[in-house]
């Protein structure tokens, strides 16, 4: 990788800053069209593959909550950035052998989808001395593929994140179904987040919308948009 000059650096401001104003356009339209208030949505930049300095660029510029889903890239990625008073996001498959890093670094964990891992993160938060914000990833798949817990398991994944030490249940967290209309997922996933806060009153987040399809989500109600590619560029293809 060849090292960013300054004017290098200024550009990709230009270019981050852009982004971020489109993005928040695009966030504020959907909420007009939605009849909802635009700070009733939080945006949630994922920066993975995306270097430090791009995070450090988009805190620059006003963005407080950021994403990464591998330990291994964003522990050190949140340690370069630890000055910036961001809230870190988790959002991919967690082993439970990596809990311990991330309850670290981490606000919150998006991708809650077995106890094994409620019990593995109550005891990391209680070492860590903080409290981790946990969201339950309901698979809205019928297929299976994109991980999450199955709808019918949503329920007492709640009550056990809610009843944990260390732990404080945010609600919940899907990724829409390749290959479908988003929209007929994302409102499975608000009825699932009404059943929950019946039991739950403070359990109000519903993550949902990436770069593709944040319309849908928040006509459907979501809380926080996971936004990647539309923020920071395109990936390359093998880390999807
Ligand atoms: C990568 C990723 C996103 C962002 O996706 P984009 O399409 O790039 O906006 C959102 N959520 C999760 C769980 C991701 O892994």
């Amino acid at each position: 990788m060849t090292p960013r000059t300054s004017s290098g650096t200024a550009a990709r401001q230009d270019e981050l800053a852009a982004n971020l104003a489109e993005v928040r356009e695009r966030i504020a339209a959907a909420c007009a069209a939605a009849g909802r208030a635009p700070e009733d949505v939080t945006l949630v930049g994922v920066t993975k593959t995306f270097p430090a300095s791009d995070v450090r660029l988009l805190a620059g510029l006003g963005l407080t909550q950021v994403a990464e889903n591998r330990d291994q890239e964003a522990a050190p990625k949140a340690a370069e950035c630890a000055d910036l008073g961001l809230t870190w996001h988790f959002v991919g498959q967690l082993q439970t052998n990596k809990v311990k890093s991330v309850a670290s670094y981490a606000g919150v964990v998006q991708s809650v989808d077995r106890s094994r891992l409620v019990r593995a993160l109550s005891q990391a938060a209680l070492r860590e001395g903080r409290t981790l914000r946990c969201l339950v990833q309901v698979s809205l798949d019928e297929k299976e593929g994109r991980g999450g817990a199955a709808p019918a398991d949503v329920p007492a994944l709640a009550d056990e994140i809610a009843g944990a030490q260390g732990l404080e249940l945010g609600g919940l967290m899907a990724v829409a179904p390749l290959g479908e209309e988003p929209r007929p997922a994302f409102e499975r996933l608000a009825r699932i987040g009404n059943e929950v806060r019946a039991v739950h009153p403070a359990a109000t987040i519903v993550s949902a919308g990436m770069s593709g399809d944040l319309e849908a989500a928040i006509a459907c109600g979501a809380t926080h948009v996971r936004v990647g590619t539309a923020l920071l560029g395109g990936r390359s293809a093998i880390v999807r």
